[in-house]
């Protein structure tokens, strides 16, 4: 771990990524992000049984189909279609293994979250709650509205070369179409009762939307209470794999049960892109505030 004293310099080196690496990002992100809007075309068939939910047998549009195995798996994302090229070109590209950052002061985040009713798709790649309008993340002078957030397991994001068991990714979009990503770790232990509230009704095959009648829950529920984070730069996990996205993943991991973490292998399968070169991109450990926690990059 490198101590750094913010300066001038590494602002002007987040900024000008941002700027940059934002524009050309929001139209080919559309609809994987957007799932609300279109949940994962050409991915959410809903005759598709068990099996095809992992593998992804009997595309409807071959050239969109993309899976974490095999022949589809994440090497071969890029070649898959034209649209997917950043996947094999991008030299911003998310997950990353978080281990040799840099300690700057940065902006607490601030989450604004409300309690949205329960509207869950399971899309064939994951298990995705839509949210409502209304949920904000505020990050300096940014204001990131959230759209939905997933899971994947093990973890995509890794912390000093290790995995942790899950990870739930907050998808957010500013007003210039910019996305943010919030993560949060996951790692086996008691029994996550929020997380139980979602798992009571997880859709078992890929299905459009699915709104349950009566459950309202809140994402705020599934953060830790200590909001530290690191800060990078990156893109899309899966295909077309954008980049431009601002990613922040908290430090400290919540939990949840091993059955919990079952659950949603038994359904979805293991879904995590391996990590990606970080290149020359900044790794971030915001180190705001006093008595700011140091759980370190390891666990
Ligand atoms: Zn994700």
């Amino acid at each position: 771990m490198v101590d750094l004293k913010i300066s001038s310099t590494l602002i002007a080196v987040l900024v000008a990524t941002t700027v940059v690496s934002g524009a050309s990002l929001a139209s080919s992100s559309s609809s994987q992000i957007g799932g609300k809007a279109q949940p994962a075309a050409g991915h959410a068939k809903p005759s598709a049984g068990h099996a095809s939910a992992k593998s992804h047998a009997a595309p409807s549009s071959p050239k969109a189909h993309w899976g974490y195995s095999g022949a589809e798996g994440p090497a071969k994302w890029g070649d898959l279609s034209p649209a997917y090229e950043l996947c094999k070109t991008g030299n911003q590209q998310s997950p990353v293994d978080i281990s040799d950052t840099q300690r700057a002061s940065m902006a607490a985040l601030k989450v604004d979250y409300k309690a949205t009713p329960l509207h869950v798709v399971n899309n064939g790649h994951t298990i995705q709650v839509n949210y409502g309008k209304g949920s904000v993340l505020r990050l300096g002078h940014s204001e990131y509205q959230l759209l939905q957030f997933h899971f994947h397991s093990p973890s995509e994001n890794t912390a000093g070369g290790k995995p942790y068991d899950m990870e739930v990714h907050f998808v957010h979009k500013d007003q210039n179409g910019h996305l943010g990503v919030l993560g949060v770790f996951m790692k086996k232990g008691l029994h996550n009762v929020a997380l139980g509230k979602i798992w009571a009704h997880l859709p078992t095959k890929a299905h459009g939307e699915m709104k349950v009648k009566d459950v309202v829950i809140n994402g705020r529920d599934l953060l830790p209470d200590n909001h530290d984070y690191y800060r990078f730069v990156g893109s899309l996990t899966t295909p077309p794999c954008s980049e431009g996205v601002q990613w922040h993943v908290m430090k400290t991991p919540i939990e949840v049960s091993g059955g919990q973490i079952q659950a949603f292998l038994d359904i979805v399968g293991k879904n995590a892109r391996p990590v990606q070169k970080l290149g020359h991109r900044l790794m971030i450990d915001s180190a705001h505030g006093a008595g700011a926690s140091g759980s370190g990059a390891s666990h």
